[in-house]
Order: C-alpha cells, then sequence, then structure tokens
C-alpha cells in the first residue's frame, strides 16, 4: 500500500490543500493521502488560537466525501514535541508493508537535513517536493545535496495550485469577506459557527447570541450572517454592515410569554394579531435589542433588523440583503429555496419580489393573517420594479 504524508497546521484546511493532495495521490498513484494535523505548539499560540482538535474537525468535515484523502490526528495523541520520523515509524508500525510518501512544500526541502534523524527519516520513505510550476528548478539543487548525502528518494510534484492560503482565509473572514470559494462549505460552517478567525468584538456578540436562542435558531442566525456577507459582496453592500445585521437580525426571536413582556417593558402596544402571534414582534424587539444589549449604534443595521420581516417602502441595499440572506441561508430547506437562491446569483431586486411573493403565497396557502405593513411594502416594491422595467424598455 502506497500512502501519501501530508503534514501542517491545516489552519484552517482550504481547497488549495485538498487540491494538491488530490493531484499528488493520481500522479503518484498513491492508495491514500493522510494529511496529518499539527499538535499545538507548546509555547506560542497558532494564528486565530485553533486548537489541535478543531483544526483536526475541520479537516475530516472537508474529507468526508474526498476519494483517498483522509484527515489524521496521528500526531495529536503522542506525548511531546512530535517529530515526522515518529509520526512515519508509527505510520510503519500500523502498516508494516506501507511504501510511504512524504509530501514536503518547497521551503522544507531546503531544511530537510536538519530534521530530528533526518537520515533514518529519509531511509524509510520517499520524498515528494510540491513545488510550484517553474520553481522546481531552483529546488533541483537541494534535492541533489538529498540524495548524495542521504541517498533520498526525491520526486517533484508540479501543480498549479490554487491561488488560496490559510492566512488568506483567515483575514477574509476577519474582513467580512466570503469565504465560499477558499474553503469547503462545511469548514466554513464550523468555522462561522464556532466565531473561529472572526473579528473579537463579533464572536463575543455571536457567544451571547448563542446563548440566548435555540440551537437551530443560532445556527439559522449564523447561516444568515455568512449568506448576508456573500450577497453584500455580490452586489457591492458593506460586509461588516451586513455580517452583524445578519448575525443579529433575529436576536429577539424568543419564546412568545417572553417576547410580550419586552414588548410590554419597551412600551411597544402589540395589535390583537401580535398578541395572538407574539413572533411578530421579533423584528422591531430585535433592533431594540442589537442596540441595547449588543451595543448597536449604527442605524443602517438596526433599520434592516426592524424591517427584515415585513420589509418597508425604498428598502435600502441592506434592508434587502438581510430580507433575502434570511430567506435563502444555506441551512434553509424548503420547495422552492433553489429557485429563489438561482435568481439571488444574479439580481437582487429580482430575487427580493420572488421572496416577497413567495412568503405571501405560503401565508394566504396556511391561512395566516397578512399583515398591511408587508403587503404595502410588497406593492410598493413591485411598483418600483415595473418602473424599472419600463424605462430600460
Ligand atoms: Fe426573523
Ligand atoms: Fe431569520
Amino acid at each position: 500500500m502506497k500512502i501519501g504524508l501530508f503534514g501542517g497546521s491545516f489552519n484552517p484546511i482550504h481547497n488549495g490543500h485538498i487540491d494538491l493532495a488530490a493531484r499528488v495521490r493520481v500522479q503518484f498513484g498513491l492508495d491514500r493521502v493522510l494529511l496529518t494535523v499539527a499538535k499545538d505548539p507548546p509555547h506560542k499560540q497558532l494564528a486565530g488560537n485553533v486548537d489541535a482538535a478543531a483544526r483536526l474537525r475541520m479537516a475530516e468535515a472537508a474529507l468526508a466525501d474526498a476519494e483517498g484523502l483522509e484527515a489524521s490526528g496521528l500526531e495529536l495523541h503522542r506525548e511531546g514535541k512530535s517529530y515526522t520520523v515518529d509520526t512515519v515509524r508509527g505510520l510503519l508500525y500500523l502498516y508494516p508493508d506501507a511504501e510511504i510518501f512524504l509530501m514536503v512544500g518547497e521551503d522544507m526541502l531546503q531544511n530537510l537535513p536538519s530534521w530530528r534523524e533526518a537520515e533514518t527519516l529519509l531511509s524509510l520513505v520517499t520524498v515528494i517536493a510540491t513545488a510550484r510550476p517553474g520553481v522546481e528548478g531552483t529546488l533541483e539543487e537541494a534535492a541533489a545535496v538529498l540524495r548524495r548525502r542521504f541517498h533520498a528518494k526525491v520526486f517533484f510534484a508540479s501543480f498549479v495550485g490554487q491561488d488560496v492560503s490559510s492566512t488568506m482565509v483567515r483575514q477574509y473572514i476577519a474582513e467580512a469577506k466570503p469565504v465560499s470559494g477558499l474553503i469547503p462549505s462545511e469548514v466554513e460552517r464550523i468555522v462561522y459557527e464556532n466565531a473561529y478567525y472572526q473579528e473579537e468584538t463579533v464572536s463575543a456578540m455571536q457567544e451571547k447570541l448563542r446563548l440566548s436562542l435555540n440551537k437551530k435558531r443560532y445556527e439559522h442566525s449564523i447561516g444568515t450572517m455568512r449568506e448576508a456577507i456573500t450577497l453584500a459582496h455580490r452586489f457591492g453592500a458593506d460586509g461588516k454592515k451586513a455580517r452583524l445585521a445578519g448575525l443579529l437580525h433575529d436576536c429577539a426571536r424568543f419564546k412568545q410569554e417572553l417576547l410580550l413582556l419586552l414588548a410590554e417593558r419597551y412600551g411597544l402596544k402589540p395589535d390583537t394579531y401580535e398578541r395572538e402571534v407574539p413572533e411578530l414582534l421579533h423584528d422591531r424587539l430585535g433592533a431594540l435589542l442589537a442596540r441595547d444589549e449588543y451595543g448597536i449604534a449604527d442605524e443602517e443595521i438596526l433599520d434592516a433588523i426592524r424591517c427584515h420581516q415585513l420589509c418597508r417602502e425604498n428598502m435600502t441595499l441592506l434592508d434587502k440583503i438581510i430580507y433575502l440572506a434570511d430567506k435563502i441561508e444555506p441551512t434553509r430547506d424548503y420547495p422552492g429555496v433553489d429557485a429563489l437562491r438561482a435568481i439571488a446569483e444574479k439580481d437582487l431586486d429580482r430575487a427580493v419580489l420572488a421572496c416577497m411573493d413567495s412568503v405571501h403565497e405560503h401565508l394566504v396557502r396556511e391561512e395566516k393573517h397578512i399583515k398591511p405593513e408587508g403587503e404595502t411594502a410588497r406593492k410598493a416594491f413591485r411598483k418600483m420594479m415595473e418602473e424599472k422595467e419600463n424605462k430600460t424598455n
């Protein structure tokens, strides 16, 4: 059995890692490639301070469906500092007949002679140096040293690597830019739900929100935040505002009694329907709680939270994004949601209108009360769209 060994901190694992492992596997006819997650370094913190167990969980999620690629926690259980030679010994103990292919990056190839028990290590493995096209030439010298000094077997894997790095992923998360093209969506979900690599103020809000909502509602809120960031990027809105509005839009989605209590505290006067269905109050109460409990002072964000249920006339770009993100975020699953997602790929206004219509149809079908404010907003939006279309025709 041919086993590839690809070690790294995977902080977090990204599409570039997966792509590289898959290509090496094919090029060298390996049965499997183990992506071994490095232990937490004893005296320093990794960027983002995401521990090894969590990095392994992300790698496992990323590779769940990848043929011949596996996440490995082989190094995590070992005491003391972790050396590659020990990992290789461990593997050979588990698989005595295995042939081990050690994947190393450009910089590592040069350092290999100084690794712990380099001679033994190089007698146990075949080295696959991964280099960007054109770089192999400059690495030939390092390879020659290894061959001459250690009789090492060294090969090159050329690849047109995806231009992704873990640093880039962490930066994008912190800056509220979408990462859906950089990491698998399951990893993205884990990263956002746990506030990994997130700005500190945002992760504090997330934690507070997590403690005050049920699990499903929390996951929906995180999904809405993710989707809002994506839509903001797509349609040119402020990603950081979209992130906060998406995160907090349902921050008052509490039990009925609590909603009525809060309404009383804030002096809202629920009408007959709201008394019957207090959930209808969660948009206005949400904006108030976002201001008072989460310290949001930005009126644009508060407005978007306030109108995410019923919309309003003259909706801003952010209003539309939050309204839409709420309805199509990744954990949503109802008939027609994919059609809405498809429209949202291209046209924000058309997607918003389609959402308004589908919510309306749903209310009619379920014989639920239709709030006049919502109807006014929907009609105004339709009129605006028609006028826009007439202008372009
Ligand atoms: Fe809501
Ligand atoms: Fe919602």
